[in-house]
């Protein structure tokens, strides 16, 4: 097990020219809400591959000095943040102060990360098993093909247009590649409104504001027919299929949910295989019920947090409140569908103790089958900043609170992907490989 570290590993610092070098006179610690902490040596993994390192431009990492046990910040370049890749969740952000006129950062997770004998660890979780999005997966020729081949047999789809040159082509959203593999997972983005303003929008950030969406929101309605036409097949023929609306390049697909209905319906007329999903808001639980009535198999909301002041002031809803998407779960769990929610990690927000407890009044409330534990894409200072929250209470460490939900509720899956119908109904543990 020469993986498994018993001293904490050496900050890194970017000297701005690309290059990325560690500091053997600190050691890494991680950020939990404002504050900087040691991390537990036993949290630290090896980067998974697929991960990265950032510079955090106009950021100092905080190390602790390996002579004299103090906290002190790296003068030496920037801080050093990794992204981990999907199917892993953070436990700790990376450490640093912040100078004045400092860009704000892009959406992208920011985990603490170190080093040690020419390795890379970052504090995470394998929390899920399934491999859809592995990098090692994914091999650009066989793409190519399966796009050519997309684009050739639905010539006239705005849909496959959209999702083959734009996301998978443009983008390589990992989901519209394994659109063009025939396998897994196939989105459908559907609606190009929302009735949410969320503060870290992907794919809507207003022109005066100091970041940009990472992607372009879908401009057109999709009808029901395009959606058939390439779904069906999907559902036919792929390994484990699942189809589902609501992807990160569009807006809130409920707003559609009339198209969605009549898409469903005509699916089902042609085939029986595979999960019908759609990853939402959750604010319409009528138009959830009306789904779920025509056939959808499993929803997944999203949230940043179990509390309503905290979910209101990050996805500043227009015409919803918070209870809609509780009424959303428990409708849908009431007419049999499966419900996750896509939980957004925040070390020092999601592990307080007043989320914890809210998180527990929501899961017995809804009754929920299962919770994404993902990674918050954006920048922690404008985040806490903008939603107001200058204390974030006393926290118990996002490993400690994964092992705490576990254990008082046994049958709640964790995972980082919505399941198949095949895991749904069947063994959740199954290994997918192939
Ligand atoms: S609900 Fe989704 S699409 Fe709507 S504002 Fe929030 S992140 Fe953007």
């Amino acid at each position: 097990m020469g993986n498994i570290i018993t001293q904490s590993p050496f900050l890194m610092f970017s000297d701005g020219k690309g290059g990325i070098y560690e500091d053997e006179t600190l050691y890494t610690v991680g950020r939990s809400g404002w504050d900087a902490f040691p991390i537990p040596t036993d949290e630290f993994i090896l980067l998974p591959e697929g991960g990265q390192l950032y510079e955090l431009p106009g950021r100092r990492g905080i190390g602790i000095d390996v002579a004299t046990g103090e906290m002190r910040i790296c003068e030496k370049g920037w801080a050093v943040a990794a992204f981990i890749p999907p199917a892993h969740t953070g436990l700790y952000i990376a450490a640093y102060e912040t100078m004045p006129d400092a860009p704000t950062l892009p959406l992208f997770c920011y985990t603490a990360a170190g080093w040690q004998d020419d390795k890379i660890y970052v504090p995470a979780v394998r929390i899920e098993k399934d491999i859809r999005q592995e990098t090692e997966g994914y091999h650009d020729a066989e793409i190519e093909v399966g796009t050519e081949h997309l684009l050739e047999a639905y010539p006239n789809n705005r849909l496959i247009k959209h999702l083959m040159e734009n996301c998978c082509m443009t983008y390589t959203c990992p989901a519209a590649r394994n659109l063009a593999l025939g396998r897994w997972e196939c989105p459908v983005p559907i609606s190009p409104a929302c009735n949410a303003n969320c503060i870290g929008c992907i794919s809507f950030q207003p022109s005066d504001e100091t970041i940009v969406s990472t992607q372009d929101r879908l401009t057109f309605k999709p009808t029901a027919e395009e959606i058939v036409e390439f779904t069906v097949p999907h559902l036919e023929t792929a390994p484990f299929p699942i189809i589902s609306y609501g992807q990160g390049c569009e807006g809130e697909p409920l707003l559609m949910w009339e198209t969605i209905r009549e898409s469903i319906i005509e699916i089902r007329k042609h085939t029986q295989k595979g999960s019908i999903n759609i990853n939402t808001n959750g604010s319409m639980p009528k138009a959830v019920k009306a789904l779920c009535e025509a056939g959808l198999t499993s929803i997944r909301v999203s949230t940043n947090s179990a509390r309503e002041e905290i979910y209101t002031s990050y996805y500043r809803p227009n015409n919803y409140h918070f209870n809609d998407i509780i009424e959303s779960l428990k409708v849908a769990n009431e007419m049999g569908a499966w419900t996750s929610i896509n939980y957004f990690v925040f070390p020092g927000m999601t592990d307080s103790v007043a989320e914890y407890e809210a998180l527990r009044k929501l899961i017995k409330e809804t009754n929920l089958k299962m919770i994404q534990w993902r990674n918050f894409n954006i920048d922690p200072d404008w985040y806490l900043g903008k939603i107001g929250v200058t204390d974030t209470g006393e926290c118990m460490g996002v490993k400690q609170m994964l092992e705490l939900i576990q254990e008082e509720f046994p049958d709640l899956k964790f995972g980082y992907f919505n399941p198949s119908i095949e895991r749904i109904k069947g063994d959740f543990e199954m290994d997918y490989a192939h």
